[in-house]
């Protein structure tokens, strides 16, 4: 059983619940990326340096976590069929790994939260498929379902290929015909499912995004809300860092989306966190999936805020009140000041820090939009980006003409 309900809105932000079967999820959400299998064995947590580090966390490993229970970071996790091989491994450790699925394993049977299962198009696509060191897989629609299946999902989501900034027209349009033969394929499974099926759609802008929905319409045998639960709008992460495309990219979206009548439909943004989720929320997408934490603190990066980040040396854990920073044990850890330390113990307290941090402020934002008062939002994110150059003049330009149109006209004093 899957349901989204809209609970709450404040413009076009909204808060929802995203129950499937007996698991509900609070959006919007941030679904941290977690590699379940990092080429090793279930008493390891089948390693991964830093990424084992985090499903210690995950698996309230006590010595990792000091005793406290930080399973609502958790609450829902994305994995990629892509990342079963990311470690050089053998075919017959693969199979060993898709024999039982990731519950079924000791290790995470007291995990509860939601596992998206990505089918990894982007890295598929570039690889060919799965490569591990003897064995080469090609991976279609049919074989990518099949992987994702054996991992135990609540999510998946048909098999994409994703545009790229440097593609021609017609390679664009290839690819969203792939992606659209992918989806109707991906459709006539969904009874295999116990859990959502998701559509991938792509593109940048309207025209694109028009196009990518025409196209998956035509390929399927019945309506997009009868055949999905959710809405994956991918390609974005080559522009991340342009948040003028990521806000136009999930506005016309979510545009696209109520021209069609697919309003109903919970919107995920693909590969997407940190300084851009504010004011993607702002625009109406209600989950995000992203690495960053763990890639900022494999870069000794910790973050101060969504926007900034200071080497760990420079962290002030007196300033975060996140319960990492609050934890003599992490701040040891993090200051590198206790014996026989691995760098994964001190990267992964960072990494949870640095997730906690992404979740503190979507916290934030599912209260304010519950209060349902737009001017609470548009000061929520004026506070937000006041000392952020880049972002002040896009950011207030969105509050003036989306949130709270009533500003119009002091237009010119934000910019
Ligand atoms: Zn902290």
């Amino acid at each position: 059983m899957v349901s989204f309900d809209v609970v709450a809105e404040a413009g076009e932000a909204r808060r929802g619940q995203l129950q499937i079967n007996d698991r509900t999820l609070e959006t919007p959400h941030l679904f941290p990326v977690i590699n379940f299998y990092g080429g090793g064995n279930e008493g390891a947590l089948f390693g991964g340096g830093v990424h084992r580090t985090i499903k210690e966390f995950l698996a309230h490993d006590n010595e990792v976590t000091g005793g406290e229970d930080y399973s609502d970071l958790f609450n829902g996790v994305m994995t990629s069929i892509s990342s079963l091989a990311d470690y050089g491994i053998r075919e017959k450790k693969l199979e060993w790994y898709l024999d039982n699925e990731i519950r079924e394993w000791e290790c995470f049977s007291d995990y509860d939260g939601m596992i998206f299962a990505d089918s990894g198009g982007y890295k598929i696509l570039k690889q060919g498929g799965l490569e591990g060191e003897d064995f080469e897989k090609d991976i279609d629609q049919d074989k990518a379902l099949d992987i994702q299946l054996d991992l135990g999902p609540d999510i998946v989501v048909n098999l994409d290929h994703p545009i790229h900034p440097d593609d021609e027209f017609e390679e664009r349009i290839e690819k969203m015909e792939q992606t659209a033969v992918n989806a109707a394929r991906f459709a006539e499974r969904r009874d295999e499912v116990d859990g959502a099926c998701y559509l991938t759609v792509h593109g940048y802008y309207e025209a694109m995004l028009e196009r990518s929905f025409d196209l998956i319409e035509d390929e399927l045998a019945e309506p997009v809300p009868e055949a999905f639960d959710g809405i994956a709008l991918g390609s974005l992460v080559p522009r991340k860092d342009n948040v003028e495309v990521l806000v136009e990219a999930v506005s016309d979206c979510k545009r696209e989306m109520q021209q069609r009548g697919y309003e109903d439909l919970p919107l995920h943004v693909l590969g997407i966190s940190g300084n851009a989720m504010p004011l993607l929320v702002a625009v109406g997408a209600d989950t995000f999936d992203s690495a960053s934490y763990l890639h900022q603190a494999i870069n000794g990066k910790y973050c101060v805020n969504l926007f900034e980040t200071v080497p760990i040396d420079d962290a002030n854990f007196d300033a975060c009140e996140c319960r990492v920073c609050n934890d003599d044990f992490h701040r040891a850890r993090m200051r590198n000041e206790m014996d026989d330390l691995y760098q994964k113990d001190i990267l992964g307290s960072v990494a949870a820090h640095n997730l906690a941090v992404q979740q503190r402020e979507l916290r934030k934002f599912r209260q304010l939009i519950a209060e349902g008062d737009k001017e609470r939002v548009a000061e929520y994110l004026e506070e937000a980006v006041k000392d952020q150059k880049g972002f002040r003049k896009f950011a207030y330009q969105l509050i003036n003409e989306r949130i709270n149109p009533y500003f119009e006209e002091t237009d010119t004093t934000y910019a």
